[in-house]
């Protein structure tokens, strides 16, 4: 062989003991032994990596915790995928679930990502999407015995910015005598709040981007279902052939991030609930919107469903105009503006100056987006540097 070749040749795998820690494979594909292997690999009679947009050995390791998570301790086993963001997640599983004339009925104040995609992009493509609260079962029921062609439920509980919950089982009861498929988005709460399956969702899905990682250096998105869903095939097709799995790195740094989960969301919680009752108690605050206050309208839904706390996830109205509100963020020093949630700092964000920015103000605030409205993301940081943090801005409003 000559130097050329030989620059180009694989390396041997020098590999002797087991790593401890799960491996990356940046690899687009998997070698064959033979031919003979090549067919039973492609025919299905043998398992086998081919190309890793098909499956990958880390993705996969990493999309199987998430559903050990989300069915550990219920008597059903169940399995996943994992996508290159949440985003992509949301629409490999309904791009496989719903076609063209088929109906979609969800709440209006879902991730508002997730809103645009159903109305615009899945609405050029025939699929039409209803938005109603899905805590009034008897108008939901009214849509559903109107429209035929609603063929499914999709959900988030609690959601943004009220924290709204919704009833997961009586939303899914009533789904299932409209045989209509569930899927809920918990990346809110992960399997270590509320495990959707013990209330017969189907499908589950989570920007991983946020609580599961926890430390904000990846995008990625997880679609769980169960071991003997029939529509599994169909949804790793969509995968496949839309493109949408996640990378080998980015399903390390998940992994990485998961091996903490139980311990971040119990501080995450236990922060939550103490700054909701700070906040409550504070003569500049209207409102706050946490699930584990009293106060909360769906606080009792919210202690049926969410085990082991309410999260880390907050709204509050400030009795201020748009110039205090800018004084307030301004004024924060420990937590951090940015658009994202679920990391182990306190992350704040003002909808109505960045994400509803370009939004008409009547609908904006039709739909709770007050100019005094904020929403906050809990860290895991000490108590007391959170509140004080808070006190001090709120004092310059
Ligand atoms: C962030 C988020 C998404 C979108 O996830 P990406 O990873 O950013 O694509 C979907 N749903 C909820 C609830 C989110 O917070």
């Amino acid at each position: 062989m000559k130097i050329a070749s030989f620059c180009v040749k694989e390396v041997e795998n020098k590999r002797t003991t087991k790593s401890h820690v799960l491996p990356i494979y940046p690899t687009s594909s998997f070698v064959f032994e033979s031919v003979e292997q090549s067919i039973d690999i492609f025919s299905g009679k043998e398992e086998g990596h081919k190309y890793s947009r098909y499956g990958n050995p880390t993705s996969d390791a990493v999309a199987q915790k998430i559903a050990d998570l989300e069915s550990f301790g219920l008597e059903i086993e169940a399995e996943g995928l994992l996508c290159g963001t949440g985003m992509s997640a949301i629409s490999t599983l309904l791009l496989s679930l719903v076609k063209e004339g088929d109906g979609i009925l969800t709440q209006g104040n879902i991730y508002g990502g997730t809103t645009e995609l159903f109305m615009n992009n899945f609405g050029r493509l025939g699929i039409k999407t209803h938005l109603q609260s899905l805590n009034d079962i008897t108008a939901c029921e009214a849509t559903l015995k109107n429209d035929d062609s609603i063929k499914l439920i999709y959900l988030e509980t609690p959601a943004n910015p009220s924290l709204a919950c919704i009833d997961l089982e009586k939303i899914v009861a009533l789904a299932k005598s409209y045989n209509c498929i569930t899927v809920i988005d918990n990346t809110f709460c992960t399997p270590l709040l509320q495990q959707p399956f013990k209330y017969g969702v189907d499908y589950v899905i989570h920007s991983t981007t946020k609580f599961i990682n926890g430390h904000g250096n990846s995008l990625s998105g997880a679609i769980i279902f169960r071991k003997d869903d029939e529509r599994k095939k169909d949804i790793w097709n969509s995968m496949k052939l839309l493109g949408t799995p996640c990378a080998p790195f980015d399903a390390w740094l998940i992994h990485n991030g998961m091996k903490t989960l139980a311990l971040r969301m119990k501080k995450h919680c236990e922060n939550g609930q103490l700054v909701a009752e700070f906040l409550e108690g504070h003569e500049k605050i209207i409102k706050v919107n946490y699930p584990g206050l009293a106060s909360h309208p769906d606080h009792e839904i919210a202690c049926k469903q969410m085990k082991n706390g309410f999260g880390a996830m907050l709204s509050f109205e400030i009795d201020s105009d748009i110039d205090g509100m800018k004084r307030f963020m301004n004024q924060l020093q420990l937590a951090v503006m940015a658009p994202t949630l679920g990391d182990v700092d306190t992350l704040v964000l003002h909808p109505a100056t960045s994400s509803h920015l370009n939004i008409d103000k009547e609908i904006r605030i039709r739909n709770g987006i007050t100019d005094g409205l904020v929403r906050i993301s809990i860290g895991i940081e000490d108590i007391a540097d959170i509140t004080e943090d808070l006190a001090q801005a709120l004092e310059v409003v």
